[in-house]
């Protein structure tokens, strides 16, 4: 049964659309998409014509290990494309029967609402058309209040935390706030939002840490494989520091908007994941280590990908790849103790962010 409510949003939200066919890598093609019990034997239920009930029966499989809320996947043919896509990139269930039959996953992509709290939604940057919508604009995202209606979701518990009880969202956009700040440079910016979060980084003059972040990519190349091919082509061209500083200079050169671009990635990511009040339940340093993780490899990624292929699809598709990672991986639980592996600690912490 719908409902209608009022959700704090970015401003961007109420403009998001599809691309559909337009779109060079679909959530429709080649994602492990998996779908809910009550998802997949309604879909087996569905009235619908001979043609859909084929593309149905092909379109998933029940999972080794199903729990209610991941019963079944998505199986793809052999393009990689979902069996209910159809040539010109929409669903063939949404197509004939409507929006409302969808599974769960499939209807809200990349929006994500949250229930539990204060109402939220918000965009995944792992969809292309979202880091288009983020990475190319100038001005800075706004929060905004709009009434929408939804169908009710499932929903987990909501945590008080003892440092902020029960003003969670007041401490979150305040941390909002700081990486907004657009008197200082991005990664000044970073640093402050981790005092905001008692996380004490020492000064530190050593080099940019171009041989770590080369390890970094790798190790996150095996464990994503949206990543993978991007990671392997941009190793390729930052070989050494000094063909890093040269691409780095084309990459702010070509974009000069580029810190308000990875800001509103990043105020993106803060806002859709809850940060620090990750789902995850990290401790705040170990969140703001993630966020400094997150920062370094988008900024590595993106003065890379300009060695690769110069134009704005291969930048984003990079940047898009990285927040399938970032944002449907458990990434904030296992970043710190990757960088700590690596040895970063409080005292280099802040070497990352000159990258
Ligand atoms: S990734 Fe985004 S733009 Fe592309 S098909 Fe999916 S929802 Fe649409």
């Amino acid at each position: 049964m719908k409902r209608n409510d009022s959700f704090l949003m970015p401003d961007y939200y109420i403009h998001f659309m599809c691309k559909m066919g337009e779109c060079r890598h679909a959530c429709c093609e080649g994602w492990p998409v998996s779908i809910s019990r009550d998802d997949y034997f309604r879909l087996l239920g569905l009235e619908c014509d001979a043609d859909l009930r084929r593309r149905i029966d092909c379109g998933a499989h029940i999972l080794d290990h199903a729990t209610p809320e991941r019963y079944a996947q998505i199986t793809h043919k052999y393009d990689g494309q979902c069996h209910m896509r159809m040539e010109d990139g929409r669903c063939a269930i949404q197509a004939t029967l409507g929006e409302d039959l969808l599974p769960e996953v499939c209807r809200l992509y990349p929006r994500a609402l949250r229930t539990t709290g204060h109402n939220e939604c918000s965009c995944t940057a792992s969809c292309e058309r979202v880091i288009e919508m983020l990475f190319f604009r100038k001005e800075p995202l706004s929060l905004i209040e709009r009434e929408i209606e939804y169908t009710p979701l499932r929903n987990g518990t909501n945590t008080v935390f003892d440092e902020t009880s029960g003003n969670e969202q007041e401490f979150r956009l305040q941390l909002i706030k700081i990486i907004q700040d657009r008197s200082l440079p991005l990664n000044r910016r970073i640093i402050n939002l981790g005092k905001e979060l008692k996380v004490e980084t020492k000064a530190d003059n050593s080099e940019c840490p171009i041989d770590t972040m080369r390890q970094i990519v790798s190790i996150l190349d095996e464990k994503s494989v949206s990543l993978c091919d991007y990671g392997v082509s941009i190793l390729d061209q930052i070989t050494s520091i000094d063909k890093y500083q040269v691409l780095k200079a084309v990459f702010e050169s070509c974009y000069p908007d580029w810190q308000s671009g990875i800001e509103n990635v990043i105020v993106n990511h803060l806002f859709y994941s809850r940060f620090p009040f990750g789902d995850e339940g990290m401790s705040f340093k170990d969140e703001f280590y993630a966020l400094c993780l997150i920062y370094a490899l988008i900024r590595f990624l993106c003065i890379g990908a300009v060695g690769v292929s110069d134009g704005d699809e291969y930048l984003t598709d990079v940047l898009a790849a990285a927040f399938r990672m970032i944002e449907h991986m458990p990434f904030h639980k296992y970043a710190s103790a990757l960088m700590h592996g690596l040895g970063i600690t409080d005292d280099n912490l802040i070497s990352l962010l000159s990258i």
